[in-house]
């Protein structure tokens, strides 16, 4: 029996199917996110950041890279996590809304450095029962839009979430780092595995540093973190 909280969802999705999808920027109809709407987005790069971790507002490397290497080489992201990015992403992680994530990814393989060189796109995986209640990895499918853009392989189900985690999101920053100890594992990686390590946000950049971690003990020689947007 359908209860009132599943009845209310199902008018949600049906209305989202019926009506034409409206831009998360400027409220028009036609498209979830316009391509003009993105452009006229500030870049990440309007401030000074740390070449390495990505924080904002400070020296090139950060003082916390200089003291505490990351275990990988240089993370980016095209956008803060803000205003209509922020929107697009929040409706393509809880309402289903993924077909603004192809573009996504097209902004953010345009700010990988051609000193990169990745052989391969690996996404930030979910845990198995989080991906089967979704219905989809977001990471994945920016992953792939960045793959495909880079003319690399989308290696999904390489990196695996080795136990359900708690969300990122309602830990602080102290926690977050022994949230993820061990979470991931990595199959064996061909030699010389240059891995673009590819998510929809960061904030701390400690599942990028944990699945960095994981990469490199199976056989990666470096590792670049791509995501969509940083929330600083
Ligand atoms: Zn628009
Ligand atoms: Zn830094």
């Amino acid at each position: 029996m359908l209860r009132a909280m599943d009845l209310h969802l199902v008018a949600t999705e049906l209305l989202d199917a019926l009506l034409p999808q409206r831009c998360v920027a400027c409220e028009r109809f036609g498209s979830a996110l316009h391509l003009a709407c993105l452009e006229a987005e500030p870049a990440a790069s309007d401030e000074p950041r740390c070449g390495q971790c990505w924080r904002p507002g400070v020296a090139s490397p950060c003082a916390s890279c200089v003291a505490a290497p990351p275990a990988f080489e240089a993370l980016r992201t095209p956008y803060r996590f803000e205003g209509a990015v922020r929107r697009a992403l929040l409706e393509a992680k809880f309402r289903g809304v993924t077909n603004v994530l192809p573009l996504l990814g097209e902004r953010a393989a345009a700010v990988v450095p051609e000193a990169w060189q990745p052989t391969m796109v690996v996404p930030v995986p979910l845990h198995r029962s989080r991906e089967r209640e979704r219905g989809y990895n977001q990471a994945a499918l920016i992953g792939g839009a960045v793959a495909c853009i880079l003319g690399v392989p989308c290696e999904v189900g390489v990196l695996k979430r080795a136990r359900a985690t708690v969300p990122q999101a309602t830990l602080r920053a102290a926690t977050r780092a022994q949230n993820l100890t061990h979470a991931f594992e990595c199959a064996p990686l061909p030699a010389g595995a240059r891995v673009l390590l590819v998510d929809d946000v960061t904030t701390t950049g400690a599942t990028f540093e944990a699945c960095a971690r994981a990469l490199l003990g199976a056989g990666a020689t470096a590792v670049f973190p791509l995501a969509v947007a940083r929330e600083d």
